[in-house]
């Protein structure tokens, strides 16, 4: 396999990964509340934290999304704002990155 295809590969593992992880916190926030009203109260906060991890999931998901799109148009690795090529190492540690280190500052 190529570089790409590994990392392709990669990303869409977690695509999929995080989309199930989503959709599971869908399912669980269109549960209605339970009766009890302290229950309820537990449960709001439980749907407070569902949602936080629900919009990072999502943010990601749109991050790896571009990346995908990025690799299959040749721009991958590229800085958008400079078009300076970015580090592997950077790419490695964040293969979502769409900014060199110099413009990520
Ligand atoms: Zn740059």
């Amino acid at each position: 396999m190529t570089e790409f295809e590994t990392l392709t590969k990669t990303l869409n593992d977690r695509l999929a990964e995080l989309t199930s992880r989503v959709r599971r916190i869908d399912e669980n926030l269109s549960q209605p509340l339970p009766a009890d009203f302290e229950e309820q109260a537990v449960d709001l906060e439980d749907h407070e934290a569902m949602e936080a991890v629900e919009n990072a999931g999502m943010l990601e998901i749109q991050q790896i999304r571009r990346a995908l799109a990025r690799i299959a148009e040749g721009s991958y690795g590229s800085c958008t704002r400079c078009g300076e090529i970015i580090a592997p190492k950077r790419l490695e540690a964040l293969p979502t990155a769409t900014l060199c280190i110099a413009c990520a500052r």
